[in-house]
């Protein structure tokens, strides 16, 4: 396999580059540099809002429903000068995960009233799919929607559902039907989080940081056309967003950012006098994650290349999603490991750089922020998305032909 770009795309990647330079704003930039914290939802819509005016807001969409028409190894460029320049990621839930079902499943007047405050990023969007006792095992949900009349009643508990606090409307999983097998009763249906009957309450994670909710739903009636396709097909639809979700959540350019700052950090911080970077036993750490990484980011290349592959594609995401993370987990531990103590430095409540400002406690450098609660964020990492047991199932099944 050729590792260079073609000549069109580098001239893309210059494109992208210059675009950036002059439109992300610093302030934004900024605060995204220093890792995990839930992007402010007023970051998220600027940002989305300048893409669309660029026409760059959906690079996944096919170009009939706004798309830019790029190829897959030109998103991939995109993404990874995006992150280069510290630029947040755009609202998941609605332009990659809920867009998609949307736009192959759903009726022209779905296609027409959702599509549009999507791509804007106007209207935000919260993923109603885990319940408290439904994760790994989605299809014992319990949430049930029934007919009435032109409407549903929906009742239920969803969990974790992330930026359910940005978002005005989620796209859930419901029973609609008990008589028949789990999969089959289960229906897709966008409901407006402003409906009576609607709680939205938040859940702190343990890095103190506000980004999953739980949502309540109590006799919320919802009209019977916010249905995408057909009643109890939600299963269907729900596994196509799956490996969508799976297919982007390798995070290559993620882990290569950590990989920068746990440099950084090592080149400042020295033991016995001794710069930690040109200490052996983390030096060899630090290149092995590397290798890993690299190795990585050439099977994502190989996928987006289509290269033929006796795989099933299906356990071809897995795969990258349980290296993905892994890595992500492995990098942002070494960058803790090599601020040591220092790393704790979250406890204080000052970790958050929306709230706290680095320049007001000169003891800490600069790169200290942010390490603590990324580490401890990438611990869910091999949760969402399909819990890592899940993924090694999956893989074993479908590659392994069990
Ligand atoms: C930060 C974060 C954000 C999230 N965002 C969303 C969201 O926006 N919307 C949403 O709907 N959900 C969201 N989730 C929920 C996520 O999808 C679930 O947490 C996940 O599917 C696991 O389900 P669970 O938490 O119920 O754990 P369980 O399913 O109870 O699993 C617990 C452990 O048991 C293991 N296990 C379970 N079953 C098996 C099995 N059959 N074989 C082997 N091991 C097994 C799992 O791998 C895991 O290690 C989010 C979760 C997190 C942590």
């Amino acid at each position: 396999m050729e590792f260079t770009h073609a000549p069109e795309d580098e001239a893309f990647r210059a494109e992208v580059r210059a675009f950036l330079a002059e439109h992300l704003p610093k302030d934004l930039a900024h605060r995204h540099y220093y890792g995990f914290h839930p992007v402010p939802k007023a970051d998220l819509q600027r940002w989305n809002q300048i893409l669309n005016d660029k026409g760059w807001a959906t690079p996944h969409w096919p170009v009939e429903y706004g798309g830019p028409g790029w190829s897959p190894i030109q998103q991939h460029i995109f993404e990874e000068e995006c992150a280069r320049a510290h630029a947040p990621d755009i609202s998941w839930q609605g332009v990659r995960l809920a867009a998609p079902v949307v736009y192959t499943f759903g009726s022209p007047e779905q296609k027409e009233r959702f599509l549009p405050g999507m791509r804007s990023g106007e209207v935000l969007w919260a993923q109603g799919f885990s319940e408290p006792n439904a994760g790994s095992d989605l299809a014992s949900l319990k949430t049930t929607a029934v007919r009435d009349g032109d409407h549903y009643i929906v009742n239920g508990q969803k969990t974790w559902s992330s930026e359910g606090h940005y978002a005005s409307w989620g796209f859930f999983l419901v029973r609609t039907d008990s008589t028949v097998k789990p999969q089959r009763g289960i229906s897709f249906l966008m409901i407006d989080l402003a409906t009576p009957g609607v709680t939205v309450r938040p859940i702190t994670l343990f890095n103190g940081m506000h980004y999953v909710n739980e949502i309540f739903l109590d006799n919320v009636r919802v009209p019977a056309d916010n249905l995408i396709g057909e009643e109890g097909a939600g299963w269907k639809y729900a596994k196509f967003l799956l490996d969508n979700e799976r297919t982007s959540s390798a995070f290559v350019h993620f882990s290569r950012h950590w990989l920068e700052r746990t440099r950084e950090i090592a080149r400042r911080e020295t033991v016995d006098g001794v710069p930690l970077i040109e200490d052996t036993t983390f030096a060899r750490k630090l290149a092995a994650v590397e290798i890993d990484l690299q190795a990585l980011e050439f099977s994502v290349l190989r996928v987006l290349a289509d290269e033929k592959t006796r795989w099933d594609p299906t356990a071809v995401a897995s795969v990258l999603k349980i290296r993905g993370s892994e890595i992500q987990q492995r990098v942002t531990e070494l960058a803790m490991e090599a601020l040591g103590p220092r790393s704790l430095r979250s406890i204080d409540g000052l970790d958050d750089p929306v709230i706290g400002d680095a320049a007001q406690l000169p003891r800490w450098p600069d790169d200290v922020v942010g390490v603590n609660s990324t580490m401890l964020q990438t611990r869910a990492v091999t949760i969402y998305g399909g819990a890592k047991e899940i993924q090694k199932t999956i893989i074993s099944k479908l590659a392994f032909q069990l």
